[in-house]
């Protein structure tokens, strides 16, 4: 890490224990990200990233002697921002303190009585970058559109957004990734770079807050941007993290042609819509062709109720037809389920038979969590029996349980969640992943 740095992009970090997610540990991509914009704005910069870094936040700052620092995180995190935001504050109290990220963006109130400077509630990086621009030439972080900012001596000041362009950006700085590469692993691959393709979601499931992000609009980058930008990843494996890869097909098969012209060969991983992959199955011999090797779907529920209730946009059979269709063609499915905390124990039992009967080999399961910002925060807010953010770690019951006690909620979540561990040859691959991970610290 560089030392005597302008800026210093934070990655908050708390300890989430054992679950499946644990065999997770990705680059901070939204934080590499700033840090493109940071360089192209002429700031030297360096990431603290405590997730591959073991140094304390006090040696770092000693080290680095940052005069802006930027934290991002999403709700679970807020805390954690909060907390870093007051002890940096105390130990370098010159320091310009802004935050961003998914929950700043949906609930910038929540840091008002925080130690940070400025809050960006809109546009993100491209925000970030104008900020940064201002205060390279004036020294000064006031009247940014897009953030809520607090002179030393005052109370806040909203400027209203402008709109902004995301899929312009420079593209992400993989030095970070490049130091840490050996640690950054998605369950039974590794290592794994991040991609993003495309912002926003064209989609309105009732829950998702992803919906609301980049002004509820899907923005595509160029197709030769983004696979100028595979090409030259430094990783075999790439996750493309956009909220739905399938949403414009004629695009996909653009960025295929243009896959395939170059000869690039990398495992891809995706996330999809059950209904965009059956409208899709003439195409996934193309899609497997391609590189993807494992798409990520939000099945939700099985029950045709829920899904009704969620917008999903798709059927039951579509859930099934979407796993049956992946199996034929050889793409892993990940299938994503949702548990309400008014399930029942009948609800528990069909959804452990449907994964049974459709042959869904490996899953993961949230439980309902209204998140801030949206209109489900509103609607169940008189239910919230937790102020904890932790808990809207989808493992947690931030309202209670309406058929049964929360011990017994947890027991079936947990019974039906074990149901990957009959797949023992994916379970063995992915500790066998994480031990390595363990005993090699440092790429
Ligand atoms: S759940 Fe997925 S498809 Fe639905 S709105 Fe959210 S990101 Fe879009």
């Amino acid at each position: 890490m560089s030392s005597g740095v302008d800026v210093l992009l934070v990655r908050p970090h708390h300890d989430q224990g054992l679950s499946l997610l644990a065999g997770i540990c990705c680059e901070p991509l939204e934080l590499e990200q700033l840090a493109a914009v940071a360089g192209a704005e002429g700031c030297r910069w360096a990431i603290y990233d405590p997730l591959v870094d073991r140094r304390s936040l006090r040696r770092v700052l000693r080290h680095t002697e940052p005069k802006l620092v930027a934290i991002t995180g999403y709700h679970p995190m807020r805390l954690v921002m909060i907390d870093l935001a007051r002890r940096i504050h105390n130990l370098s109290p010159a320091v310009v303190l802004v935050a961003g990220g998914v929950d700043v963006a949906l609930d910038p109130e929540a840091y008002t009585q925080s130690d940070f400077d400025v809050l960006v509630h809109h546009g993100g990086a491209v925000t970030f970058q104008v900020l940064l621009a201002q205060w390279r030439r004036t020294g000064q972080v006031a009247k940014v559109p897009g953030t809520l900012h607090r002179p030393r001596d005052g109370g806040w000041i909203r400027q209203a957004p402008q709109a902004v362009d995301s899929t312009t950006l420079p593209p992400p700085d993989r030095s970070h990734f490049l130091n840490h590469r050996s640690q950054f692993n998605y369950l039974d691959y590794g290592p794994v770079a991040l991609l993003k393709s495309a912002y926003g979601c064209p989609y309105d499931c009732r829950f998702c807050c992803c919906k609301l992000l980049n002004d509820g609009h899907y923005a595509a980058r160029p197709v030769l941007a983004v696979v100028a930008e595979l090409e030259g990843l430094p990783a075999e494996t790439v996750w493309i993290v956009d909220d739905t890869f399938l949403a414009d097909m004629a695009r996909v098969n653009v960025l295929a042609a243009e896959i395939e012209r170059r000869g690039i060969r990398k495992q891809l991983i995706i996330y999809a819509r059950a209904g965009e992959v059956v409208r899709a199955a003439a195409s996934l011999s193309r899609l497997k062709q391609m590189g993807i090797v494992e798409i990520i779907v939000g099945l939700e529920a099985v029950d045709p109720e829920r899904l009704a209730a969620y917008k999903k946009q798709c059927s039951a059979d579509d859930n099934a037809r979407c796993i049956a269709l992946l199996r034929d063609a050889g793409i892993r499915c990940i299938g994503l389920f949702m548990i309400e905390p008014d399930a029942t124990v009948a609800e528990f039992r069909q959804l452990r038979e449907w994964i049974r009967e459709n042959r869904l080999d490996v899953f993961s399961m949230s439980i309902f969590s209204p998140f801030p910002g949206t209109d489900d925060f509103s609607q169940y807010r008189h239910r919230i029996c937790t102020d904890n953010p932790r808990h809207w770690d989808l493992r947690h019951l931030v309202m209670r349980p309406t058929h049964m006690g929360r011990l017994a909620f947890y027991w079936r979540f947990y019974a039906v969640s074990a149901g990957i561990l009959r797949n023992r040859a994916f379970v063995w691959r992915v500790l066998s992943r994480r031990f390595n991970q363990r005993r090699r610290p440092h790429a």
